[in-house]
């Protein structure tokens, strides 16, 4: 697999930062380091460097595998 989808942590929180400033809503996303699943964050906004896998429960620590997020935007309170 040559597809990077996951990037270092102090970088990605930081681009996740300006997003909500600038009103976005995101939401973690990073690869399971065991079971290699793709998670999301079930909590918006929030950010952190050790997260649990949805489907196996592991922890996975982003600071050393790296994570992304995903970002959604309201424009004139439809989702878009
Ligand atoms: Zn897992």
């Amino acid at each position: 697999m040559t597809t990077v989808l996951d990037h270092p942590y102090e970088e990605v929180l930081e681009n996740a930062s300006s997003k909500v400033k600038e009103g976005w809503t995101i939401f973690q996303k990073w690869t399971c380091q065991k079971c290699r699943s793709r998670c999301t964050a079930a909590t918006p906004n929030h950010f952190t460097p050790l997260v649990v896998c949805t489907d196996c429960g592991t922890i996975t620590d982003v600071r050393a595998t790296g994570c992304n997020f995903m970002a959604s935007i309201l424009i004139g309170g439809e989702d878009v």
